[in-house]
């Protein structure tokens, strides 16, 4: 079948009409596109920022949409089913990942921008296990961010095992931060939340943390020995010294992002407190079916801008010059 969308012809280039042929697959479904973000990840893809982007590229990692087809093996979706659809969109299932049910290390995976086109289309084919059966209570717009941004955080997050009421921070309040600070919220844990703009604050409070203001070193130094977790989703260089002194003995930070610049670190900060430091992107399928029933039970939303597909180039640009509050979802 064909599918029509817009792709990126070159580094940098803008997105233009763009069609691709797609066979449906035994395993597959075929998914008609209600909703996509466009993300700041997104641009790192057109400019190729990783190195390893395909061109054409059909960008667009966080998708949820309506199945059409279904193979002839699929049994637990059916047309009509609303699903999500994240980064991740194969793997082998043999591995000794996949066998472990941490599927998103599997060394054959295929995801978007690398292997497969992505949600700036009308439609897409994926594996039926990479696509997941919304919660009714979700609303489309509001969880596509979920299905990356989310999913990463969650998982993050989850690995620190956590007892109820811990003391946690979370540098950033951007795309991935602000769904952050609502899942350890809603864990029942004490939130602070450090963040360069004050604009933030009232966004941040809303959300169930306590801002700071990190661009005053002093304030910093106020918080020594005082989280049992932090996550970083910063994709900027920072004080990472400054941060993991801000954890308690034993205590945990999770990076979610990746600075392009190094990070540097005094290693006696770890060992002489036994605290540390590790690292989470996207999650495996069963982290995906939680992440999407905790965010149905509590009201873990996206705050996202929405506008219609095909406006996608005015939406790339202000993506790129951050002229969004928070995420960008094209419907249509
Ligand atoms: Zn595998």
């Amino acid at each position: 079948m064909q599918i029509r969308g817009y792709a990126i012809n070159d580094v940098g280039g803008r997105a233009e009409p763009f069609r691709y042929e797609r066979t449906l697959g035994s395993s597959d479904v075929l998914v008609k596109i209600t909703h996509r973000s466009l993300a700041r990840g997104d641009i790192q893809f057109i400019d190729n920022a990783w190195g390893d982007t395909r061109f054409p590229l059909v960008p667009g990692h966080e998708i949820i949409g309506l199945v059409e087809e279904t193979g002839s093996e699929v049994t637990d979706l059916h047309a009509g089913d609303r699903v999500g659809i994240g980064y991740q969109q194969a793997a082998c299932f043999e591995c000794s990942f996949c066998t472990r049910g941490i599927e998103q290390l599997c060394a054959s995976q295929e995801v978007i921008a690398v292997d497969r086109h992505g949600g700036l289309a009308e439609h897409i084919v994926v594996d039926g296990r990479f696509a997941f059966r919304l919660p009714p209570q979700l609303d489309s717009a509001t969880s596509t961010p979920l299905l990356s941004s989310g999913l990463t955080v969650y998982a993050g997050i989850v690995r620190a095992r956590l007892p109820a009421g811990s003391r946690v921070a979370v540098l950033g309040a951007g795309g991935l931060g602000h769904l952050a600070i609502q899942f350890l919220y809603k864990m029942g844990h004490g939130v602070t939340v450090f963040s360069h703009s004050p604009s933030k604050s009232g966004l941040v409070e809303r959300l169930g943390g306590a801002f700071v203001d990190s661009s005053d070193p002093r304030r910093l130094k106020e918080y020594q020995g005082a989280f049992d977790f932090i996550v970083s989703t910063l994709n900027v260089a920072f004080d990472l010294d400054a941060f993991v002194r801000m954890l308690t003995p034993q205590g945990q930070l999770c990076l979610v992002a990746s600075p392009l610049e190094r990070l540097s670190l005094s290693g006696g900060q770890l060992n002489n407190s036994r605290r540390s430091i590790y690292g989470n992107y996207i999650g495996s399928r069963a982290e995906t079916v939680s992440m999407l029933e905790f965010s149905a039970t509590h009201g873990i939303k996206g705050v996202v801008e929405v506008m219609p597909l095909a406006r996608v180039n005015e939406a790339i640009e202000r993506v790129r010059r951050r002229d969004v509050e928070i995420a960008l979802v094209l419907d249509g």
